[in-house]
């Protein structure tokens, strides 16, 4: 996994005494819609700490430690993490708009934009800008696709002209005329360090990436390490995601999580939840990429597990059998919730798919269904996994860690909003294989080791999936 360094302008701020810490965190986690009021009770903190230690990766203890207290210092994207469910956030214009409209469309889910940089920083060369500008663009041209869905192709075009451009690019400071101003930089605040307008927002802003020029931006890593600069390449791929409509997601390891690394491109691999975002968005809804959110959304990996820090680290040392093992190994340490009689968790998966992907009611019921089969599946799959490995000394299976998931499940990932007419397609066609006796995923014997080891083959993007 691509760990998250914390620089020293963490170490250096002055710390704060305690209750002005307490308060900036509660108005941090208000901010970024983690907090539904910015006068929590203690259970709403707590839940929402659970929830935000979640997506910075750092230990899901409720509480508010240092390592908490370190992570919201963090540089972060500017947009929010989740939406309020009373108070939706105005900070931008988070519609059922995040895709771009048809007429940038050249063929079927095939799409074109064009960019043009409009403001340069003193920061870096021109020319190293725009060649780090043409390379973040084919990253995500080159590897947006999913092998088992349809295919997506992203074409990216420098025009020379901005009123030509669909996504305009620029370095500003503090108030730059689009009531969204930059915080400076130094750890003023929250770390800001840019900004994307989604690709439904009023024109002409919709598809604009902004970049905070207080910042010192740099494409070198030593010296962004040394001189304590900002990784634009990083922070840039991170933003074309968003002007292409994607949201944060709370998996660590997706470009799309709000906490940047300083990965540098040529090492740069999309996660599947960045895969499965785009293709959700401009190819339509599908099963994998559902089984893929539902692992990001409402199977909870506990990030203090530290084989989880590990297998992400240790790919490509590994030779590929054990890199399977080690991988699967994060079963062992995740909580999945069950669908009984007695609890809602069918209830609540319902709820979700219609609250976070759109899905309209009916539908949402009936893969409410679907859900509750997948997560039964997975814990036969992980139990299996367990006996067979009883004599590996690496995998450490725990039944206790079962957990009530509710309390951690607020919003945090999402793929963008599909027609009802697209999920209502997906689920007649699995309606059709189940009147044909075909495999379908209403059978709940449809999710048997073999789907699971297929599924784990594409999701862990094995065999440079
Ligand atoms: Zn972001
Ligand atoms: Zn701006």
């Amino acid at each position: 996994m691509r760990l998250l360094p914390l620089l020293p302008i963490v170490i250096l701020a002055a710390p704060l005494p305690k209750s002005a810490e307490f308060d900036r965190t509660v108005q941090y986690l208000y901010q970024y819609g983690y907090l539904g009021t910015p006068q929590p009770s203690l259970h709403e903190l707590r839940t929402a700490l659970v929830v935000f230690q979640e997506v910075a990766g750092v230990p899901m203890t409720g509480e508010l430690d240092d390592e908490t207290l370190l992570a919201t210092r963090r540089p972060r994207c500017g947009q929010g993490d989740t939406q309020r469910a009373k108070n939706r956030q105005k900070r931008f214009a988070i519609s059922q708009q995040s895709k771009w409209p048809k007429r940038h469309f050249t063929g079927d889910n095939e799409i074109h934009l064009k960019w043009f940089i409009s403001k340069y920083t003193k920061d870096l060369k021109e020319k190293v800008i725009r060649s780090t500008v043409h390379k973040a663009f084919q990253l995500w041209a080159t590897q947006s696709n999913v092998k088992s869905v349809p295919k997506v192709t992203l074409h990216f075009e420098e025009v020379h002209a901005k009123d030509d451009a669909d996504i305009n690019i620029l370095w500003d400071e503090g108030e730059h005329g689009d009531s969204h101003k930059f915080d400076g930089s130094r750890g003023n605040r929250d770390n800001i360090l840019a900004h994307t307008f989604f690709p439904g927002h009023s024109q002409p802003l919709n598809g604009d990436i902004h970049f905070d020029d207080a910042e010192d931006w740099e494409v070198d890593l030593e010296k962004v390490k040394t001189h304590d600069r900002r990784f634009f390449p990083y922070v840039l791929a991170h933003e074309i995601g968003h002007a292409l409509g994607l949201q944060h997601s709370r998996k660590p390891e997706a470009l799309m999580n709000p906490y940047y690394s300083d990965t540098p491109l040529d090492e740069l691999q999309l996660d599947i939840d960045d895969k499965c975002g785009i293709n959700w968005n401009y190819a339509g809804p599908s099963d994998f990429c559902l089984f893929v959110w539902l692992m990001s959304d409402v199977i909870h990996m506990r990030k203090n597990n530290s084989d989880y820090h590990h297998v992400y680290s240790s790919d490509h040392i590994l030779p590929s059998n054990e890199r399977i093992r080690k991988k699967l190994n994060i079963l062992s340490d995740v909580s999945i919730p069950r669908c009984t009689r007695t609890n809602d968790v069918e209830q609540f998966a319902e709820k979700r798919l219609h609250r976070m992907l759109q899905f309209p009611p009916e539908e949402a019921k009936i893969f409410s269904r679907v859900v509750c089969n997948f997560l039964a599946g997975l814990h036969v799959y992980r139990a299996e996994r367990a006996k067979k490995a009883e004599n590996d000394p690496d995998f450490q299976y725990e039944e206790t860690i079962e957990k009530e998931f509710h309390s951690v499940s607020k919003t945090v990932s999402e793929f963008s909003h599909s027609s009802a007419n697209s999920i209502r397609r997906m689920a007649r066609q699995a309606e059709e294989d189940q009147s044909q006796h075909k495999p379908n995923i209403f059978d709940p014997n449809y999710f048997d080791a073999e789907f699971f080891d297929g599924f784990f083959n594409q999701y862990l993007q094995l065999n440079g999936q």
